[in-house]
């Protein structure tokens, strides 16, 4: 079942590529297993999947030990408590969900102990309902230049969750987030690197894609339940 829906990811992805004039290589695809048993990831990586993302850290710290052998980059997508930052800032590659200072400051901190340097990208309440996180639209770039000073962060780009919505309505905050992106690079600074970004879930990954997405994020489309 998971290498079925694997294959039909692949396919999907190839073909919203295609559509968008890009390469499908250049999209990362992370499997997001949340509530999914560390057998079942097993499944996933020798399927080809070679990045996880978990939500919450205490799941992640559960599993982390028993796939600690497998050649996988861990990603943490979910709200990030900054009381929970030095449980994960040894192990998590890439952080998707920095929205406040407060919590920059205390990656960086914990950054710093471990002799680290932590690569994150910055989430965007792009649809600015009141039940999502992220920083607002029109406070992005400030916010992204406000972190210049954190010399154990390095900012690698952009997340937004669009709205549950029929996929085809979650295209205008697709290019929302496509034209934030494109002037997020012109940001200078020593800890920037803008070079991703991370839209589309299982229910508007194809959208998300031909909009310009290069991270992609699949939870049941790989575990099954769509
Ligand atoms: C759960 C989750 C996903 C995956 O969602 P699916 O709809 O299962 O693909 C992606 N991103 C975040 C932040 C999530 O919490």
């Amino acid at each position: 079942m998971i290498k079925e829906n694997i294959l039909k990811v692949r396919e999907i992805i190839n073909k919203a590529a295609k559509q968008a004039g890009r390469k499908p290589e250049e999209i990362r695809l992370i499997a997001v297993t949340k509530n999914v048993p560390v057998l079942k990831i097993k499944e996933a990586i020798e399927e080809g999947i070679t990045e996880i993302g978990e939500n919450r850290v205490q799941e992640f710290l559960e599993k982390y030990p028993l796939l600690k052998e497998e050649k996988i980059k861990w990603h943490f997508v979910g709200y990030l408590q900054r009381n929970k930052v030095k449980y994960i800032v040894n192990s998590i590659d890439l952080i998707h969900s920095l929205d406040n200072l407060k919590l920059a400051e205390e990656i960086d901190k914990r950054a710093k102990k471990v002799g680290k340097v932590q690569e994150l990208l910055v989430e965007v309440n792009i649809s600015g309902e009141e039940s999502k996180y992220g920083v607002k639209e029109e406070e992005t770039i400030s916010f992204l230049k406000s972190l210049a000073f954190y010399k154990n962060l390095k900012i690698m780009g952009l997340m937004a969750i669009a709205p549950f919505v029929e996929p085809e309505k979650t295209r205008p905050y697709f290019r929302k987030m496509r034209e934030l992106f494109e002037k997020a690079k012109r940001i200078k600074g020593e800890n920037f690197e803008i070079k991703y970004l991370s839209l589309g879930m299982s229910n508007d990954f194809e959208v998300a894609i031909e909009e310009g997405s290069n991270m992609i994020r699949l939870g049941r489309a790989i575990f099954g339940g769509v």
